[in-house]
C-alpha cells in the first residue's frame, strides 16, 4: 500500500507485515543527473518491492534531504546534521510503529546516510520502538556494487531504466571528462578528502557511459529481489529482546 495514495480507513483496516520507508539525498550528481537522483532510486527499488512481494507492505513517502554535507560545494545540494537526519527518520518511524506497523526497512539510496541509518535501525530496536534495519540498494547489486562511484556508471543506469527523460544525454560526454575514477583520495587506509569537490572536478565519479538501461533493469532486479528476501527475514523474524544472562547459578 502506498501511503500517499491511500485513506486512513483503508490504512485502518489492513494487517501489515511491515513498512518499506525510501530514504534518498537531494544533492549533486554531475552535470547529467538530477540532484533527486538518490530519492529516485530508492523510491524506485521500495516500489519494485512493494510490487513483487506476497507480504503486505505499507510504501511511505520518501524522506528527500540527508547527511550530505560532503557535496556542499555544488549548487543546489541540501543537507542536515546527522543529529538532526537521525532525530527525523527515528520519529517518523516511531509514528508507523503508533499505528501497530513495527517493523520497518529503511530503503536506502545515498552513501552518506548509512551510518547514521544503522545507528537509528539500533536505536529504535534496543527501545523497542519498532525492528527496524536499513538497506542500501547499491550494496546489494551483486558484482556490479564495486562500480559504484557517484553519478557514475550504476546511477545513471538505473536513472536511464527509471527516469530516462532527467538524464541529460547531450552531457555525458562533460560528465565523463570532470569524472574521478575513484571515491576519495587514499592514504593508509584513510581517505584524506572529507569532501567531494576534493578529488572530483564536476562532481562525478566513474564513468556514466557504463551505465545502459539494460544494466539498470538488472540492478532494479538484483536489488528488488534483495530487498524481497531481507522485508521476508524481517517479517518472519523473532524479535523479542535476547534474555539478559544471569551467570547460572
Ligand atoms: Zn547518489
Amino acid at each position: 500500500m502506498d501511503l500517499t495514495s491511500a485513506t486512513w480507513t483503508d490504512v485502518a483496516d489492513r494487517e501489515f507485515d511491515l513498512a518499506v520507508v525510501p530514504v534518498g539525498s537531494t544533492e549533486q550528481h554531475g552535470p547529467h543527473a538530477p540532484l533527486g537522483t538518490d530519492v529516485l532510486t530508492a523510491e524506485a527499488v521500495a516500489d519494485a518491492v512493494a510490487d513483487r512481494s506476497d507480504r503486505e507492505i505499507v510504501r511511505t513517502p520518501a524522506i528527500p534531504i540527508g547527511v550530505a554535507e560532503e557535496h556542499r560545494q555544488f549548487p543546489g545540494t541540501m543537507w542536515v546534521s546527522p543529529e538532526t537526519f537521525r532525530d527525523y527518520v527515528r520519529e517518523s518511524v516511531a509514528s508507523l510503529a503508533h499505528h501497530g506497523i513495527d517493523r520497518v526497512v529503511l530503503v536506502n539510496g545515498h552513501g552518506g546516510n548509512v551510518d547514521a541509518l544503522r545507528e537509528v535501525g539500533a536505536r529504535l530496536t534496543r527501545d523497542g520502538t519498532a525492528y527496524t534495519v536499513p538497506f542500501t540498494w547499491f550494496d546489494a547489486v551483486g558484482d556490479h556494487s564495486r562500480d559504484m562511484g557517484h553519478g557514475g556508471p550504476l546511477e545513471t543506469a538505473l536513472l536511464r531504466r527509471i527516469a530516462p527523460d532527467l538524464v541529460q544525454e547531450d552531457r555525458i560526454e562533460e560528465a565523463r571528462t570532470g569524472a574521478a575514477d575513484g571515491w576519495g583520495e587514499w592514504v593508509s587506509h584513510v581517505n584524506l578528502a572529507y569532501d567531494a569537490a576534493a578529488f572530483t572536478e564536476n562532481g562525478v565519479v566513474g564513468d556514466p557511459a557504463d551505465g545502459s538501461a539494460e544494466r539498470g533493469e538488472e540492478l532494479l532486479e538484483l536489488a528488488a529481489a534483495a530487498l524481497e528476501r531481507l522485508c521476508e527475514a524481517v517479517a518472519e523474524r523473532d524479535v523479542s529482546s535476547p534474555e539478559r544472562r544471569d551467570g547460572g547459578t
